[in-house]
């Protein structure tokens, strides 16, 4: 109910309650009066009763019994209280009245319609009725005497007071009734104006509230009033400015937040966006809004895929009530995508709707997108560091290999077994150039496939001749080597094995399938280094341990092995004789005075005269000879398997051919040159490399005290026999 009506009703109420309030206290005093104005009318006419049969003790009879002494006390009466009283007898006979009205003594009283009097007279109860011919009230009471013998009846008019009273009494019901009205008509004028005033304080706070309730806090209302309105007024504009500044914080919040935010409504309507939502969607505001969101938003799953039906976060949110949250690809306009993770939270509202925010993830995904790039990336270096240090392994190996290898033919052998290995089952050679350096020969080989000559000359490789990597092979304009056996199938390298500034010679490789496999090589670019660098340097290092094994046995003077080489071979030799009890001869020879040589034509022709004494040495020796330079001028010859005989003819026979060379040094004949020498054998001289060479060296010198020129065997161990024996002697 409204508060106008309310107002209204109270007013109207507390009238009516005020009137019905005087109207009770009215009747009550009414009742009041009539029963006071009874009780007095009662007693009055007892006390008249008592008096009209009062006798007195002198014997003096009653009023009752004097008709004119009754009329007479009731005139009196009448007088006085200016009531009307009549007196009847037991059976309503009139006795004497007092009355203005006119009654006849002696005559029935028949003014009680009802008999009342007649009722009293027998029951002897007073009663109170209306006299119809007079209009007024009568109160008839018994008269006993003696007592309770009912011998007549007093009359009394009751009410002339009693009726002023009722008439006031009826006029003030009246009164207090038109009063109410009155009243109820004032209130009534008077809540009107009130709520004249008060009403346009309340519909101004009603419109207000109404203009809240419907979302515009800008609403104010006017309040230069002084009383409560102005204060309520008062307080609800400084409520609505601080909602308006709540929201305006709010709307900013929106409206500057990076996530994408849409209000959707029950029906899946957009009721709003903020302007990094309309970003994400990609359309202009107006167009999204009002809109059904599937009309403007096209939603897939991360991997671009359509949702089933009824499973897009949204979907689920929409028609469970509950919140939903998973990473979608917004698809816009223009086709780009974008990937976000979409949170649906419905609004508590009765009919439904959610918000959906849109948080956008593409510089995340772009990050992992990244980081997953590199963990790739890491993973290839990882696996390339992987096969680089099995690589790097298997090199070591070669060269350990390598370097334990002593000789060439070893070394080729490794490489021959380690190549085919190291090179993917690739087949392919190591050619070598020859001391000459006119021939490369194929020292290693390995694999199924022939691609290569054996030998061929330096110029017919392109790696030699430009002294580095050559590549041919199908589809490709390098020329091929001439020393590729094959006509043009197949791809192939070579690689001169280069070390420490000489071209030692090449590495050959060959891929049958090269055209099927353009990345033969390269893939293997890396790896095939490191063997030719390994390969190369272990030859290098081969050859140089050879060079200065050769430089360490040799005399470099006369390419003859030198003395430790004969003593440590010599005692070695001696005891494979032993073994196979086989003969063995020594030999040792000193050029004749060689001195008058240096003194005659210098030193440089003393050594041209030891060159040509060791060729011609070497010449006369055998394979299994070893033939030395013992130190200075002097010789050593080791045969083994040769007996003390055939030594001392091979020494006769040397001992002549260097007697006949013709030396000749800068155009000067240098002269005949003669050698001394002395021969010991083995078993005849003893068993041990020392016996052995100090018997010859006795020979020797047992020859040049003889005058030289000569070959004298060592005297025999044997005790008692000739000690030394002379083979031969120059012709005198
Ligand atoms: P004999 O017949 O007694 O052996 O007389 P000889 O002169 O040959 O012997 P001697 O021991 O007196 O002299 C040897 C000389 O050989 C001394 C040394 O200068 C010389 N000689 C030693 N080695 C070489 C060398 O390598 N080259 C040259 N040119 N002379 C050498
Ligand atoms: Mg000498
Ligand atoms: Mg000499």
């Amino acid at each position: 109910m409204r508060i106008k009506s309310q107002i209204i009703l109270s007013m109207v109420a507390a009238s009516a309650l005020i009137g019905l309030v005087g109207g009770v206290a009215i009747f009550t005093q009414m009742a009041a009066i009539r029963s006071l104005g009874l009780t007095e009318a009662a007693n009055v006419a007892r006390e008249l009763a008592n008096t009209v049969v009062f006798k007195s003790s002198d014997g003096a009879p009653s009023l009752l019994d004097r008709p004119d002494a009754l009329r007479e006390f009731l005139e009196h009466q009448h007088h006085d209280s200016r009531r009307d009283f009549l007196v009847v007898d037991r059976n309503k006979i009139l006795l004497a009245h007092a009355s203005d009205e006119d009654h006849t003594i002696g005559d029935k009283f028949d003014h009680d319609p009802g008999n009342e009097v007649g009722k009293t007279l027998e029951d002897g109860v007073p009663r109170r009725f209306n006299d119809p011919h007079e209009i007024n009230d009568l109160l008839v009471v018994p008269i006993e005497h003696p007592e309770d013998t009912i011998i007549g009846a007093v009359l009394l008019e009751y009410d002339p007071l009693l009726g002023d009273a009722e008439r006031r009494t009826s006029n003030m019901l009246w009164l207090i009734g038109l009063s109410a009205a009155a009243a109820m008509l004032v209130a009534a004028g008077f809540a009107a104006a009130l709520l004249r005033r008060f009403g346009a304080g309340l519909s101004d706070l009603t419109k207000g509230m109404e203009a809240l309730a419907k979302g515009n806090a800008t609403t104010r209302v006017i309040h230069n009033r002084k009383d409560e309105f102005g204060q309520l007024a008062h307080g609800f504009n400084t409520m609505a400015a601080e909602l308006e500044s709540a929201r305006a914080h709010i709307e900013d919040i929106v409206d500057t937040a990076a996530e994408g935010i849409a209000v959707l409504d029950g029906d899946g309507r957009i009721a709003s966006v903020n302007p990094a939502a309309v970003s994400m969607i990609g359309r202009r505001a107006d167009k999204i809004v009002g809109q059904e969101w599937r009309s403007v938003m096209t939603m897939r799953d991360p991997r671009g895929g359509e949702f089933a039906a009824g499973t897009s976060p949204v979907e689920l949110a929409l028609t469970s009530g509950r919140q939903h949250q998973s990473e979608v690809r917004l698809t816009k306009l223009d086709g780009s995508h974008l990937p976000v993770i979409a949170s649906c939270s419905p609004l508590s509202k009765s009919d439904g709707g959610l918000v959906l925010t849109l948080n956008d993830i593409s510089e995340l995904r772009r990050a992992e997108g990244v980081v997953n790039e590199r963990a790739d990336q890491l993973a290839v270096l990882n696996r390339e560091l992987h096969e680089k240090s099995e690589t790097t392994t298997r090199l070591v190996k070669l060269g350990e290999l390598l370097q334990a290898c002593v000789t060439f033919p070893e070394a080729f052998s490794v490489v021959g077994t380690a190549m085919a290995e190291f090179l993917g089952g690739l087949s392919g050679t190591v050619h070598l150039t020859s001391a000459s350096r006119n021939l490369v020969e194929e020292v290693a080989h390995w694999g199924s496939v022939r691609s290569s000559a054996t030998q061929f000359a330096p110029e017919d490789c392109w790696a030699l001749r430009r002294g580095q990597e050559h590549v041919a092979g199908p589809g490709m304009l390098s020329p091929r080597c001439a020393h590729i056996t094959e006509n043009g199938g197949k791809g192939y390298v070579c690689m001169p094995l280069a070390a420490q500034g000489e071209t030692l010679g090449i590495l050959h490789l060959c891929e049958p399938n090269a055209a099927d496999k353009p990345q033969w090589l390269s893939e293997r670019q890396q790896i095939l280094r490191g063997v030719v660098d390994t390969l190369a340097l272990a030859l290098a290092n081969l050859r140089l341990r050879e060079t200065l094994r050769q430089q360490s046995i040799r005399d470099p003077n006369t390419g003859l092995f030198n003395r430790r080489y004969l003593e440590e071979t010599s005692s070695r030799e001696l005891r494979r004789m032993e073994r196979s009890a086989q003969p063995l001869v020594i030999m040792m020879l000193d050029v004749d005075h060689f001195k008058q040589f240096n003194d005659t034509f210098g030193h440089e022709a003393g050594d041209l005269v030891l060159k040509q004494v060791a060729a011609t040495l070497i010449e006369h020796a055998r394979d299994s000879d070893v033939v030395s330079r013992y130190g200075g001028e002097e010789f050593a010859l080791v045969m083994p398997g040769c007996s003390l005989e055939e030594g001392a003819e091979r020494a006769e026979a040397l001992r002549q051919a260097i007697r006949q060379l013709h030396l000749a040094h800068r155009g000067r004949t240098l002269g005949t040159v003669t050698v001394s020498f002395g021969i010991a054998a083995y078993p005849e001289h003893g068993a041990g490399w020392a016996e052995l060479t100090n018997a010859a060296d006795h020979a020797l010198y047992e020859a040049k005290g003889e005058g030289r020129d000569r070959v004298v065997i060592a005297r025999s161990s044997a005790p008692g026999e000739r000690q030394i024996q002379l083979v031969t002697a120059p012709k005198k």
